[in-house]
């Protein structure tokens, strides 16, 4: 394994990449925009409910991009699934952790995703949202939908982190490194999509 992953690094990583750059934007990007939103928002009981909304589309929409996005190879994604595939070839379910920060390049979704999330999927996803919910209730949904961001990479980073670190004593972690390590193994076309929480898998039976 360990030969195996020093030539996927040299194959597949950049010479000029550090993953703590990688994770040092990702953080200062994630919390501005959260210091920046949570203040501007009028906070009510509607605008919690809408952050519950936003949260449950996000994970709705996480579910099924990468059950049917990331796992099969659509025309014009490829790109998608090939960066997913690094990802399970590198992380198997017996060889979940990563070894060096540089590993996170297979885990963290790159940067130029991030800066298309917020300059164009949550605007086109604003201008949706105007149709449906009043003016002061817009920046809740973004709000929510920002926080999802930050707790989808924190939830799969820690799913990926050594079964001896002490964040597994918290059952709900526990438990959502077991169902990912399942998603990792041979069983990753048809199990355990939801990498954040396993609603969806338990509607739609793909639950192991
Ligand atoms: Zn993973
Ligand atoms: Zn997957």
């Amino acid at each position: 394994m360990e030969r195996y992953r020093n030539a996927f690094r040299k194959k597949v990583i950049p010479r000029y990449y550090r993953g703590k750059f990688h994770v040092a934007i990702f953080s200062i990007i994630q919390l501005s925009a959260i210091l920046i939103i949570a203040p501007k928002c009028e906070w009510k009981i509607s605008s919690l409910l809408v952050v519950l909304l936003a949260l449950g589309y996000a994970t709705t929409f996480t579910y099924f991009l990468h059950r049917f996005l990331l796992h099969r190879k659509l025309p014009a994604f490829g790109w998608a699934f090939k960066m997913h595939h690094w990802h399970h070839t590198f992380y198997q379910s017996h060889r979940m952790e990563y070894d060096h920060l540089d590993d996170v390049y297979m885990l963290l979704m790159p940067p130029w995703i991030q800066v298309f999330y917020y300059a164009v999927y949550l605007p086109g996803l604003v201008l949706v949202a105007e149709l449906f919910l009043p003016h002061y209730l817009i920046l809740p949904f973004v709000f929510g939908l920002t926080l999802w961001y930050g707790i989808y990479e924190l939830i799969h980073w820690i799913e990926h982190l050594p079964v001896s670190h002490w964040s597994m004593k918290i059952p709900f972690i526990k438990s959502a490194r077991q169902s990912h390590a399942v998603h990792h193994s041979k069983l990753k076309d048809v199990a355990n999509f939801g990498i954040v929480e396993p609603s969806w898998d338990y509607i739609l039976k793909t639950k192991f």
